[in-house]
């Protein structure tokens, strides 16, 4: 294994400045540590290493700019494209670094990039509060806010980067910087949505708002031969919604023998998942319309605790099974673009597959796109196209579905997309310009000054003037 210009000598020297764990291939823990959480991922890193704060973030910063050592930044590891671990470099693991403090007074909470939104959730539900995060709580909240952060508080409280007040970080030449609307502000401008190109964020400050703890819900499934019907109903119904309701629309087979009728557990299905923002009784009045459009086929929704809705998808998404995730924002829910979501899930090669519609809107388009670099304000919904399946015979059939899908899509399509479902990162300079736009040379300048040798590559790569985008070898596994 490549090794760059390291010598074990000097990797005693680097790990005697380092508080938490430096994981090299031979130790008993690398299996576990280089895992990420899609199955389709299997990168061996040179060295991982688990810092215990900043102090280990900037040591390993400047070893591996020092010596060339290409490296890994690794949030929570639910990055679809496994970005989170490389073949022969370095990993900055931040999973040790999990700490929450929130102050009930300010509403606010401070975060180590290291946590998950579960992490989050249960010490700001202490006091009745929430930040918009990810809807499904074992992901972490690094990469997600990074990239913009969609959640079921969005239409009413925008995306997770919308709520950041400060990033702490360490930039590429091992400074330490807060960055917020008064500190560094161009830099804080494009972390919220430029993903993990400037830097190693090690804490988040976001601000909070009341949220539950119970909150109205709505999980219900209809049958697939309603699947038009319901979407219509549903592009019908967010025209007016209110601020309060998130709904993402979804259909696949979806066979769950605990959730379903045996007569059903087979068969297409078209459901809604939803939350109301507000007081749960006028929730439950406002989500009735969706779970009465026909006869269901299960109906789970109800008045809960916040923190469990926040966990009810944790166990669709295992780790170690096999995803590949795309997207795509809409420019409308016409019923041609419905009729072709109708067919693209019937032609879905593995039974756990869904497709996705993810109503945008209220916050996320009431924020001025100069706010931050976060690009898909515009849209009224998000296309998500999910492959989750178990085999690796069948990873060509359910990549390609994934693909073909997209390519048909696309023209209902600006052709911009959301950068936290991003395939394999396959995609190319085109699709980045594509999706920022005329942000995208702004983005550029800041890579330049934050970042001019890339040494944070591993991602949604925003290439340096007169350099080659890269994906950091993260093509196809
Ligand atoms: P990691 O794999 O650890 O990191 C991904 C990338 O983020 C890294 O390669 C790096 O470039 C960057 N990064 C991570 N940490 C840092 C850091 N501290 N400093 C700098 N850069 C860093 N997205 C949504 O918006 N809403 C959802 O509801 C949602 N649900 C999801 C559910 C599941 C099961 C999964 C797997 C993903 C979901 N996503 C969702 C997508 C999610 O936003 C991305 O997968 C995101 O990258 C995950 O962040 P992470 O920290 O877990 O990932």
């Amino acid at each position: 294994m490549e090794t760059y210009a390291m010598d074990s000598e000097q990797i005693g020297q680097f790990e005697t400045n380092i508080h938490g764990s430096v994981i090299r291939p031979e130790d008993v823990k690398y299996d576990e540590a280089r895992t990420v959480w899609n199955g389709m991922i299997d990168r061996h890193p040179a060295l991982i290493v688990q810092c215990s704060g900043s102090a280990d973030v900037i040591t390993t910063v400047n070893f591996a700019r020092a010596n060339g050592i290409p490296i890994a930044v690794r949030g929570g590891g639910h990055n679809v494209a496994g970005s989170a671990v490389r073949d022969d470099g370095l990993v900055i693991d931040l999973s040790e670094m999990t700490g929450v403090r929130v102050d009930p007074n300010e509403r606010t909470a401070w975060v180590q990039a290291g946590a998950t939104w579960a992490d989050l959730d249960h010490e700001t539900q202490a006091f009745g509060l929430a930040t918009p995060g990810g809807v499904v709580s074992e992901t972490g909240i690094a990469g997600l806010t990074l990239g913009g952060g969609l959640g079921h508080l969005r239409c009413k409280y925008g995306l997770s980067c919308d709520s950041l007040r400060s990033v702490e970080v360490v930039t590429a030449d091992g400074e330490f910087l807060t960055a917020s609307s008064v500190e560094h502000s161009e830099l804080f401008w494009g972390l919220r949505g430029g993903g993990g190109n400037f830097g190693v964020v090690t804490a988040f400050e976001y601000g909070l708002y009341p949220v539950g703890p119970e909150v109205a819900t709505c999980l219900v499934f209809y049958p697939g031969d309603q699947l038009s019907e319901c979407l219509r109903v549903f592009r019908e119904f967010v025209a007016s919604a209110p601020e309060e309701i998130s709904i993402l629309a979804f259909s696949g087979v979806m066979p769950d023998e605990e959730l379903f009728p045996a007569d059903a557990v087979d068969d297409l299905k078209v459901g809604f998942l939803a939350c109301y923002s507000g007081p749960a009784e006028a929730g439950e009045r406002a989500l009735l319309p969706l779970r009465e459009i026909t006869e269901p086929i299960a109906d789970f929704s109800g008045t809960m605790p916040y923190i469990d809705f926040q966990q009810i998808l944790d166990e669709d998404y295992p780790d170690g099974m096999r995803y590949y995730w795309k997207s795509i924002y809409l420019d409308g829910l016409s019923d041609t673009t419905i009729d072709r979501i109708e067919y693209w899930t019937d032609a879905a090669p593995s039974p756990l597959s869904t497709i996705d519609v993810w109503q945008l809107g209220g916050a996320i388009t009431d924020t001025d796109i100069e706010e931050s670099a976060f690009a898909g304000r515009h849209a009224p919904f998000l296309l998500g196209v999910e492959a989750n399946w178990e085999e690796p015979g069948h990873d060509d059939a359910n990549v390609r579905w994934v693909r073909d899908c997209l390519d048909d899509m696309r023209q209902f399509s600006d052709g911009s997309v959301y950068l936290n479902f991003p395939g394999f990162m396959e995609e190319g300079d085109a699709m980045m310009r594509t999706t920022f736009g005329p942000t995208y040379e702004r983005l550029v300048e800041l890579k330049d000054e934050y970042d001019p040798t890339n040494l944070f590559d591993l991602n949604q790569n925003i290439a340096p003037s007169g350099t080659a985008r890269t994906n950091g070898g993260s093509s196809h596994e």
